[in-house]
């Protein structure tokens, strides 16, 4: 998928001061939403005649000029649009390393979201996947819900 570049030339003063009311802006290593995201999360602003990534818009306002490839988060939130977790990288392996993150980062969490240690005796690794990881405190937890409510 190709985004809509922007050209900085197009983004008029006005654009500029309407896109930056819409973003929460935050401490500076926070993260800053867009106000309005699309189905991708991405946050999108609409500019003369295109929808624009925020996160792009944010990233060529901030540096002054047009990023040369895909604009990814460190962070990993598709709505931010503070610059400083903002990168560019050249092209299409940029994409492909965007991607690449996101699996990564999921495996390199050490606890679960209910903040459980993925321990090897506390860690189910689903069949027939690689990355697919469930902690088994959870699982089992929630198997409790489930007989609970199957009780009631
Ligand atoms: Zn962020
Ligand atoms: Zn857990």
């Amino acid at each position: 998928m190709r985004q809509n570049l922007i050209t900085l030339g197009e983004v008029s003063a006005e654009d500029q001061s309407r896109f930056w009311s819409r973003v929460t802006i935050g401490m500076a290593d926070e993260c800053w939403p867009f106000d309005w995201v699309g189905a991708d999360g991405y946050g999108k602003l609409w500019i003369k005649t295109a929808t624009f990534r925020a996160n792009r818009v944010a990233w060529a306002l901030a540096n002054r000029e047009e990023p040369a490839g895909i604009v990814c988060h460190s962070c990993d939130n598709p709505a931010c649009c503070n610059p400083a977790h903002l990168w560019v990288g050249d092209d299409k392996s940029n994409m492909d390393d965007c991607a690449y993150k996101r699996r990564h980062r999921g495996q390199n969490q050490t606890h679960c979201a209910n903040g459980h240690p993925y321990t090897p005796e506390n860690t189910y690794h689903r069949p027939g996947t690689v990355a697919g990881r469930d902690c088994r405190t959870c699982i089992r937890e929630r198997v409790r819900r489930y007989k609970r409510a199957l009780a009631a």
